[in-house]
């Protein structure tokens, strides 16, 4: 293989990690990123969950109904926001078209390896560089109030089973004895599922201190850097301009989030992404004795929580609805309406830390990880809910597509035109 000069655009988690595995590669690595720090955009305040055990395609069978039931309710998984725009309404047709039994199958288990492969990257980056983000091992929870919705999901979690994750039912009182932190909810629930192989970590933590490896390593940073376009010649990609001059290099990789269409629209690459918006708050954990020791998902209620050291992070919400990334405290008062019966015993409420972000997500929820049409440039995008636990893996299938070596897993389903 032969070192190259090679420029990762957008600093995300995705971003970050694969001008690791490149850097690691010995290729000359620049990232440009118009933030002032890597991880400042989605991958900022995401719920931290490493969830292969949760690796369900959301266009199911049940997703149309949920969008349809959204216009008049405000307690559904998936909330549409219908907006003037060509762009939503040709993904929400592609989101249809992927909302069959077999379909959701499918997806499911494309996504289920991948993160499963992706878990093992992570573990391998750790190892390597020591860094620490707060992560935590153990498994993950996920309970159900719903009798129907548990046995209906319990039986769905045969789909992962096949691929190899386990997945176990718990009685409530079982719940609580996993994790003690949880006996608030022990009244409330039919049952839970428990993935004890999948895990947590705060993804903003872990990537600023693998960009910190990474410049170690040689990588270079360009951040505060806008990009405005990039400029082909013939099949390949000659510069990048920015807002802070140009940039040219050997090969590009995209990895700018939900901006990637944009980018690279006027090349006749067609990307379907479109911003899933969801919303997180952070409080203080003031009795860490009582607090939950692992992460997971109130299933009825949409809500995933996730310790991380001193702090409980908890998240809600998907909702189709553009790019709008503003948001008002009163955004907030339903899921912290939710959360304050089961968490109001270790955590602050008095002090949250809002935030909101939108999910890169395509219609069936599988990245695209491949070449792209143009020559010298290569795509890492697209991976919606479960960026974080995708992400190390495919860095490393990005990295060894450039080197041209035989990535150690399936990247049939990743490729350009598959979404
Ligand atoms: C509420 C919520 C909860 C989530 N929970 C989880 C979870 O528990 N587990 C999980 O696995 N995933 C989760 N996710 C998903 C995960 O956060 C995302 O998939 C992941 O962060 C996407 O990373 P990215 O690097 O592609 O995008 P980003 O982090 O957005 O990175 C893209 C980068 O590109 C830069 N950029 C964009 N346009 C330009 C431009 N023109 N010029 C220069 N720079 C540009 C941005 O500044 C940004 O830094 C969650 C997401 C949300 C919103």
């Amino acid at each position: 293989m032969t070192a190259k000069s090679i420029i990762v655009l957008g600093a995300g988690v995705i971003g970050t990690t694969t001008a690791y595995k490149l850097a690691m590669d010995g290729h000359d690595v620049t990232v440009i990123d118009a933030e002032d720090g890597a991880a400042m955009m989605t991958s900022y305040a995401n719920a931290g969950l490493v969830a292969p055990g949760h690796a369900f395609a959301w266009a199911s069978p049940a997703a149309p109904k949920m969008m349809i039931r959204s216009q008049w309710r405000g307690d559904q998984a998936i909330r549409l926001r219908l907006r003037p725009s060509w762009r939503q309404w040709k993904w929400m047709l592609r989101f249809l078209r992927e909302c069959t039994t077999a379909r959701a199958h499918h997806n499911t288990a494309i996504k289920a390896d991948l993160c499963r492969f992706s878990q093992l990257h992570l573990h391998r980056i750790t190892h390597e560089t020591g860094i620490s983000y707060d992560g935590e091992t153990g498994g993950l929870i996920y309970f159900y109030r719903n009798r129907d919705g548990y046995r209906a999901t319990a039986k769905k979690a045969d789909l992962l089973r096949a691929n190899g994750t386990t997945v176990e039912e718990l009685s409530p009182r079982q719940m609580v004895g996993r994790d003690p932190g949880l006996f608030k909810v022990e009244p409330l629930i039919a049952g839970a599922l428990f993935a004890p192989g999948d895990e947590s970590g705060d993804a903003h933590l872990f990537t600023t201190a693998l960009a910190e490896v990474a410049r170690g390593k040689g990588v270079t940073f360009a951040f505060n850097t806008r990009i405005r376009r990039l400029v082909c010649d013939g099949d390949s990609i000659t510069r990048v301009e920015t807002d802070k001059g140009d940039f040219t290099a050997d090969a590009y990789v995209l990895c700018l989030g939900v901006n990637s269409p944009d980018i690279v629209k006027p090349l006749g690459i067609d990307l379907p992404i479109y911003p899933v918006r969801g919303y997180s708050v952070t409080l203080p954990i003031t009795d860490k004795a009582a607090a939950p020791r692992m992460g997971g998902i109130d299933e009825d209620n949409l809500l995933a929580y996730c310790p991380m050291g001193d702090r409980l992070r908890i998240t809600a919400t998907a909702e189709i609805g553009g790019y709008d990334r503003r948001f008002k405290p009163k955004d907030f008062k339903v899921m912290l309406e939710k959360a304050r019966p089961l968490f109001a015993h270790c955590a602050d409420f008095s002090q949250p830390r809002y935030w909101v972000g939108l999910r890169p997500m395509t219609p069936n929820g599988i990245p695209v990880v491949s070449q792209s049409p143009v020559d010298n440039l290569w795509l890492n995008v697209g991976h919606g809910h479960m960026g974080w636990t995708m992400a190390s893996g495919c860095a490393a299938i990005t990295a060894d597509i450039i080197a041209g070596r035989t990535p150690n897993h399936d990247i049939g389903g990743l490729a350009y035109g598959h979404n």
